[in-house]
């Protein structure tokens, strides 16, 4: 028999209400240092400042001549060169009237020079003379002492994620090791007697189980393995087992059984063993069922069996939790807003989350064009989507060529043409 220790509401929360909930039990897990090669995609948890002026000198932006700027007022002009830099020099000289310097990239100017020209804008003479055509603004192409950042600015806060940019700096610092956040430890658990495993014979009037997987691809994808613990079949007892397991993770996600059906025990099962349940029901489509809760160690997610509906809410719940979890001051999906390429239904009561591709239209814009099937059932609607097409709840339908809110998935990130010059509408 069911019991739970949230009466059933008919509706639910709002999605806000339940990332509000998760998000309100949820402090970042605590701090270790991993070298710079393993930080790409962790959360910082200090703070980093500059070591070093950089450069640390007036440099040439250029391959060309370093010059006082007073002396090619006038042009052409022919300058006499004292010596050539390349970078990692010290200069030798300091540059008299009429004198230039060869300079390379990076390399340090010497001093009374003020002004770079570059190489293509000069002609060599005989004798290490060279002419100079035109003036040069005095300053040009030199990048000066501590234009890039200065020592004990900070450049990089505690929060930011690790992108290749992020590395880039750290490295400049010299930040061989870096203070991040750990990683939760996640364990994903099946639950539903016609599951099928990926590993059992084939037995055509089972259910393939792709919750486990498509919810393990979506942990990887925030740089965690995940552990898969099976299927837990229809049974209170087997069920308590598994879910026993489970609770000695940071975060358990069960998928299945999470409804009123009569062999829906995964909620009394969790209770029985002690997790609190703070939430049943969220206004959102897929994925109504949701239930959340926490045990002594673990956050629980209760994920709808449904393939769409579990992968639905994990964007919408596990996501910023896993991301809080893991010291992230982002924690959710950009979203950006486009044009619908024709309308879609959508019910009132509930969020809808739509599945939806992107391309451009003839002017550039983006264009979300909603898939044909919207089944909480076909996966496939999940494999080919770039976005999730927002219908707030309070409204009914969605027009042909509203402009939508929506959410970009992982897919969203490549497209198939260039775009460097002009948009392509070929996608
Ligand atoms: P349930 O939430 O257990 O009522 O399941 C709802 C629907 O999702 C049913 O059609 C199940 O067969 C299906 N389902 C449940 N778990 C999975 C899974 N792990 N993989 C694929 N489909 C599932
Ligand atoms: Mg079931």
């Amino acid at each position: 028999m069911k019991t739970s220790t949230v009466p059933p509401k008919t509706s639910g929360l709002s999605v806000q209400e339940a990332q509000a909930c998760i998000l309100g039990k949820i402090t970042p897990l605590d701090t270790e240092e991993v070298g710079l090669a393993q930080a790409f995609g962790r959360a910082l948890a200090e703070e980093v400042r500059a070591n070093r002026d950089l450069p640390p000198y007036d440099v040439s932006a250029m391959d060309g001549y370093a010059v006082r700027a007073a002396d090619i007022e006038n042009t052409p002009q022919t300058l006499q060169v004292i010596e050539d830099i390349k970078a990692g020099d010290t200069p030798r000289f300091s540059l008299q009237p009429g004198q230039c310097a060869r300079i390379m990239t990076g390399a340090p100017l010497p001093s009374g020079a003020d002004t770079v020209v570059r190489v293509e804008d000069t002609r060599p003479l005989e004798n290490d003379k060279v002419e100079f055509p035109v003036p040069v603004k005095q300053a040009t192409d030199i990048r000066l002492c501590g234009e890039n950042m200065r020592q004990g600015d900070v450049v990089l806060q505690p929060g930011e994620e690790i992108t290749p940019g992020a590395v880039g700096v750290l490295a400049t610092v010299k930040q061989a090791k870096v203070k991040v956040v750990r990683k939760p430890r996640v364990a994903i658990l099946s639950n539903g007697d016609e599951l099928e495993a990926l590993d059992e014979p084939f037995d055509p009037r089972k259910i393939p189980d792709s919750n486990s997987y498509a919810l393990m691809a979506q942990v990887q994808a925030q740089g965690i393995e995940p552990d898969l613990l099976g299927i837990a079949r229809d049974k209170p007892e087997e069920l308590a087992d598994f879910i026993q397991r489970g609770l000695r993770y940071d975060v358990l996600l069960i998928s299945g059984g999470t409804s009123v059906g009569v062999h829906d025990h995964v909620r009394p099962t969790l209770a029985t063993l002690g997790a609190t349940m703070h939430f049943w029901r969220v206004e959102m489509r897929p994925g109504h069922p949701v239930a959340f809760g926490t045990s002594e160690h673990s956050l629980v997610f209760c994920l709808p069996g449904n393939p769409v509906s579990s992968m639905v809410c994990f964007e919408q719940l596990v996501l910023p939790a896993l991301r809080r979890l893991m010291g992230h001051r982002r924690l959710f999906r950009r979203t950006i807003s486009a044009r619908l390429a024709h309308a879609v239904k959508s019910r009132q009561g509930r969020v809808e989350f739509i599945r939806a591709t992107l391309s451009r239209d003839a002017s550039g814009n983006t264009v979300a064009t909603p898939g044909a099937l919207q089944s909480s059932g076909d996966i496939r609607s999940m494999a080919c989507a770039d976005t999730l097409v927002i219908a707030p709840h309070d409204s009914a339908n969605l027009a042909a060529d509203a402009i939508t809110q929506m959410q970009l998935l992982e897919a969203a990130a490549f497209q198939d043409t260039a775009d460097i010059e002009g948009y392509s509408t070929r996608q």
